[in-house]
């Protein structure tokens, strides 16, 4: 038995972590559930979003699934995922982007992976406020070494990239794609206009490419990516991405195979993996049994993948194909018609997985 820590989330995401963990029990997978609370829910009782013993379960267990959790606006509220990924170092975000049959797109072989870093680049959170005294100082210092002027009026954010951050995101990729038996990655930046971030970000990324002479090393600039991923999406396959283009292009990669709905997705560090659906918490439609499972299904998917459970993973990932391609035991949002009176409930979708393994 291994061990797994699952996150409920709030909102809607009580309802889609019982979906999932109904679904990954009835693939036979040896796994015990070491069940926690996280997020507004468990605020109201606990006095914190994330309870001594939700990150303790964290620590102690190797893999962890993640329902979505509400990040209140103006609350002072922290944002529970950023602080998991900051906490536990989760430096590479995966996210799997494949077509299935039935799912309303406008691409029907769409099989990509996006290799995101966490950890640096413009969402390092080294920010100066415009106005503010750090700001004046840095702007001083900069006007003074550079032949570029910055304004007074202007707020100022780093983008900072190091070797060994590029090194073990690049690592990672190439590592995914010799797991995964995938035959070629791509990495993307801007270093023609970037030359100490994104230069350095692409002199790493070939450097790593030679000690993995198996699998083919291409590199693209982040704007040529974008429309070739939307021409011929079929040319590529592990894409890894420094982390604001990683954030925009994975979305543009969901959108290619029917949106977030479909798209389940990882964060990973060293030892330690949290699976989450891409999707939030959606708190309108909370406790009504309506919404689609299939994200953080899918992300369990990745997880028995993760985990060694390989026949288990197919098994699932077969059964949710299967039950999609049909189109009968479907939630709303994946019908033609949204108000489609013959879509099923969140519930009633999982027992259609369950019943297809
Ligand atoms: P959202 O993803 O919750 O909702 C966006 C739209 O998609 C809404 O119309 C929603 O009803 C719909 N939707 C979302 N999941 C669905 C599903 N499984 N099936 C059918 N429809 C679905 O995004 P939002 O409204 O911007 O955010 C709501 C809250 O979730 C915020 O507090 C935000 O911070 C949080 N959030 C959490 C995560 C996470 O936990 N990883 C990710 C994104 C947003």
């Amino acid at each position: 038995m291994q061990k797994v820590t699952l996150i409920r989330g709030d909102g809607i995401g009580p309802e889609i972590a019982d979906a999932m963990q109904r679904c990954v029990d009835a693939t036979g997978a040896s796994i015990e559930w070491d069940v926690v609370e996280a997020g507004v829910d468990v605020m109201e009782t606990e006095g914190t979003p994330l309870p001594d013993k939700t990150l303790d379960a964290i620590k102690a267990n190797e893999v962890s699934i993640k329902a979505p959790i509400t990040t209140p606006v103006g609350s002072g509220f922290r944002s529970v995922n950023v602080h998991f990924r900051q906490l536990f170092d989760l430096y590479a975000c995966l996210r799997p982007c494949k077509s299935y049959k039935g799912v309303r797109s406008k691409f029907d072989d769409i099989d990509l992976v996006v290799v995101r870093e966490n950890t640096e680049d413009l969402y390092a959170g080294v920010e100066y406020e415009k106005g503010s005294d750090d700001v004046g100082g840095l702007i001083d210092w900069i006007n003074a070494h550079s032949d570029r002027k910055i304004t007074d009026d202007s707020g100022v954010s780093i983008k900072p990239i190091s070797v060994a951050g590029t090194e073990r995101i690049v690592k990672f990729a190439f590592d995914y794609a010799k797991a995964n038996g995938r035959k070629k990655v791509t990495s993307v930046h801007k270093a023609n206009i970037m030359k100490y971030t994104d230069g350095l970000w692409l002199e790493v990324s070939r450097e790593v490419a030679k000690s993995y002479p198996d699998i083919e090393f291409e590199d693209r600039i982040v704007d040529n990516m974008c429309m070739q991923l939307v021409q011929k999406p079929e040319l590529y396959d592990v894409i890894v991405l420094p982390n604001l283009y990683g954030d925009i292009v994975s979305d543009l990669c969901a959108g290619l195979i029917g949106g977030l709905g479909m798209a389940g997705g990882a964060n990973i560090g060293e030892g330690k993996a949290i699976f989450e659906a891409t999707h939030g918490s959606a708190p309108k439609y909370k406790g009504l049994n309506k919404v689609n499972p299939v994200a953080l299904i899918l992300s369990s998917v990745m997880m028995l993948n993760h985990m060694g459970f390989r026949d288990e993973a197919t098994k699932l990932d077969n059964a949710v194909a299967a039950v999609i391609a049909e189109g009968k035991d479907v939630t709303y949002d994946m019908k033609q018609d949204r108000n489609d009176p013959s879509a099923v409930g969140t519930q009633e979708m999982a027992d259609a997985i369950i019943a297809k393994m």
